[in-house]
């Protein structure tokens, strides 16, 4: 299944550009830098670790 691009932080539902900072656990629930400092970098639903999703550079917008 092909990863889908979220857009909003599950926390805060905060809008998430593609030239944001998101942070991504391995369930791909979803969180703004904000949230994910908040929550230590921790998943509240499967505390896994949250993970900064790479930035996608020199793409066309
Ligand atoms: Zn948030
Ligand atoms: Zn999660």
């Amino acid at each position: 299944m092909a990863l889908e691009m979220k857009t909003a932080c599950e926390k805060c539902g905060a809008e998430l550009g593609p030239r944001d900072q998101v942070y991504i656990c391995s369930y791909e629930c979803t969180f703004c830098a904000n949230c994910a400092e908040s929550l230590n970098t921790v998943c509240p639903n499967y505390n896994g670790e949250l993970v900064v999703r790479p930035r996608r550079e020199n793409k066309e917008l």
